[in-house]
């Protein structure tokens, strides 16, 4: 057999050896520790979703998916048996226990990783019900946590962006916004309140981030982003929202991002009616200028104050904007890279329309 390959699942073991050339192949297993909390001061193997024994029938289907190979492990190999062998009478064919378990392990000097650093320690709980979904887990988690968001805009699709961003444990989130809290922003502006009119927005959506979620780092910038400060605001972002209500701004960030490789996640809301979509040219998506080759007039676009609009419609372009951006960063789904998802809150109608590569645009050349 191949180091990299599945094992068969004819028998109930694998030894420690086989199950550390699977994790470094192609398809690696889901891993799972039965040991108690006390036992796993020496650390787990990287990736190790952790559930003692005992909470096993009562857990196990929440974070790990019955239909994918699992490893199970313990001290010495025979409580993981027991594991496997319950599991296997619930539909876990695909199960096999590692034989003479983390000790076997530790003696062969395969990677370990501290328990300490996985924030089911730290933040397990805050994170609890994100962490049980296998498409995020704790490495998807921990992907959120280790990246950083740059929200161009505290407005009306700012706000619930960054909420949401900030309450998944993005651990690293810069809001941009020059502007001051208005009256007439309050009924979209939901990380405001009436006491705040008159006062800069970026530091007041700022702080209410910080005290919903104190453990990720948040920063402002309460100037205009331009052409000067565009590239060192972007720098080393995984991942860029674009909140912002204007089109001279849109187009400064597009194109900064897309020489620089980084995916812009655009909302943009007009009357009842909202678009998302993920401009990601070093991906082969398409990028802004592929959709409007240069800034629209300003009849076409007025903002929102002009124009009108009811609250909850950039409340949602914006929540599906954080959506995107966890999709990209945790890399579960099929994020909406060459793809405009058009809502239309009057008929409730949501549309997905395909967003072709500009060849003339030069934002996707190799
Ligand atoms: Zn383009």
């Amino acid at each position: 057999m191949n180091g990299n390959s599945e094992p068969e699942f004819t028998g109930e073991e694998c030894t420690p050896r086989r199950v550390s050339e699977w994790l470094a192949g192609e398809n690696p297993p889901q891993i799972l520790d039965v040991r108690e909390d006390y036992e796993l001061e020496e650390g787990i193997i990287p990736g190790a979703v952790h559930i003692p024994l005992h909470s096993v029938p009562g857990e196990v289907a929440r974070r790990l998916n019955p239909d994918r190979p699992l490893v199970v492990y313990c001290a010495h190999g025979v409580r993981s048996l027991h594991a496997i062998r319950f599991l296997r009478s619930q539909g876990w064919k695909k199960s096999l226990s590692m034989s003479g378990g983390f000790v076997e392990w530790l003696q062969e000097n395969y990677q370990v990783e501290s328990h300490d650093s996985a924030p089911e320690v730290a933040a397990g709980e805050r994170y609890r019900s994100q962490l049980r979904l296998p498409e995020i887990g704790l490495e998807g988690q921990r992907k959120l946590l280790s990246s950083k968001v740059l929200i161009i805009g505290a407005g009306g699709l700012g706000c619930p962006a960054a909420t949401y961003l900030a309450a998944a444990g993005v651990g690293d989130l810069t809001l941009v916004d020059d502007d001051h809290v208005d009256l007439s922003n309050l009924p979209r502006q939901v990380l405001f309140h009436t006491r705040d009119v008159g006062e800069q927005k970026a530091p007041l959506a700022a702080n209410a981030l910080r005290g919903m979620n104190p453990e990720i780092q948040v920063r402002e910038f309460s100037r205009r982003l331009n052409n000067e400060n565009v590239n060192e605001l972007i720098t080393g972002m995984n991942v860029i929202v674009d909140a912002c209500d204007n089109f001279e701004t849109r187009f400064i960030v597009n194109d900064a991002a897309a020489r620089k490789g980084i995916p812009v996640i655009h909302g943009a809301v007009h009357k009842f009616e909202g678009i998302v979509t993920v401009f990601h040219p070093a991906q082969g998506g398409p990028c802004l200028r592929c959709l409007h080759p240069s800034p629209p007039s300003a009849e076409d676009c007025g903002s929102c104050a002009e124009v009108g609009v009811l609250g909850v419609l950039p409340g949602l372009v914006g929540i599906y904007q954080s959506l995107e951006a966890l999709k990209l960063i945790a890399g579960f789904g099929n994020p909406l890279i060459g793809r405009i998802l058009a809502l239309d809150t009057l008929s409730g109608d949501h549309r997905k329309i395909q967003l072709p590569v500009d060849k003339a645009c030069g934002c996707n050349h190799c």
